[in-house]
């Protein structure tokens, strides 16, 4: 079974940097925020900056990048859509420079006026960014934790927009602790199976192009998005080996780990506890 694993790594000191530690880390594929993802501002792609990274990335088999945390796509304000948009138009033109395939998207709150206005709003949104933006990337939906107001946590709306966009360049990215506090039980047999049954139906297999591995501090559909290490959550070490047994899901799919670290270096320890997990089902 081809796996494929890496991690959410950091751009201090420059977006190559990133690559750099990726593959000091022996990764095969890794994740970046190409800006600071807790501003609506962005520094210009340095043409030096554009050129290192390229250098540093090659060779990768995947590489992504995150949205910013601020923008909101389904929001009923019109001056943060606006800025959302923008914002999405600006990653994708990033993206392009650095030959980043896949950028993951948070669907965003529909704030309290309605999931139905929210997704028309994410649809239109996408839409227009892919149209001005001509590139071989591919923007991929995060389904969400269930947290009150957002758009993208059930796989029937996450499907239902992938739809309305009708563009092969739209994708999902299944985050496993998003969706074991969203209500999809992962973590046991026939919660797992359902997932994935629902997952095709609605969705559709071949449209997961990525898997965020995290771990969850919260329990099963708690709604809340907390992160944690690889086995210590409630997911556990037991619940990875169940999800591991979903074959068609993970082969060939990278798998970026978002873990709670201080240090990148500890990224060691949640590879080490997905192989151990890995050798025990084989
Ligand atoms: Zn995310
Ligand atoms: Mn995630
Ligand atoms: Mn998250």
């Amino acid at each position: 079974m081809k796996i494929i694993i890496g991690a959410h790594m950091p751009i201090t000191g420059g977006i190559s940097k990133s690559a750099e530690k990726a593959r000091e880390l022996k990764f095969e594929a890794f994740q970046i925020f190409t800006r600071n993802p807790r501003g609506w501002k962005y520094p210009e792609l340095k043409e030096d900056e554009v050129k290192n990274f390229l250098r540093a990335s090659k060779g990768f088999s995947s590489i992504n990048s995150h949205m910013p945390y601020l923008p909101n796509l389904a929001s009923p304000r019109d001056e943060i859509y606006k800025k959302s948009f923008e914002s999405l138009v600006e990653e994708l033109k990033r993206a392009k420079k650095l030959q980043i395939k896949y950028i993951v998207v948070h669907v965003g709150s529909h704030l309290g006026d309605g999931l139905e206005k929210g997704k028309e709003r994410v649809i239109k949104t996408i839409k227009e960014a892919l149209n001005k933006v001509p590139c071989d990337c591919y923007i991929l939906l995060e389904n969400m934790a269930g947290q009150k107001n957002s758009v993208g946590s059930r796989f029937e709306d996450l499907g239902e927009i992938i739809n309305g966009v009708n563009d092969k360049r739209v994708g999902i990215c299944l985050d496993t602790c998003h969706a074991f506090a969203a209500g999809y039980d992962i973590a046991t047999q026939n919660g797992l199976s359902k997932t994935v049954e629902e997952l095709e139906k609605h969705i559709g297999l071949n449209k997961v192009m990525l898997i965020h591995l995290n771990d969850s501090k919260s329990g099963l559909g708690s709604g809340l998005d907390r992160h944690e290490r690889i086995g210590k959550g409630f997911i556990g070490i037991k619940g990875f080996e169940n999800f591991f047994k979903a074959k068609e899901l993970i082969e060939n799919r990278p798998m970026i780990l978002e873990t709670p670290i201080s240090d990148y270096h500890e990224y060691l320890d949640d590879y080490k506890a997905v192989m151990s997990i890995l050798s025990n089902i084989k």
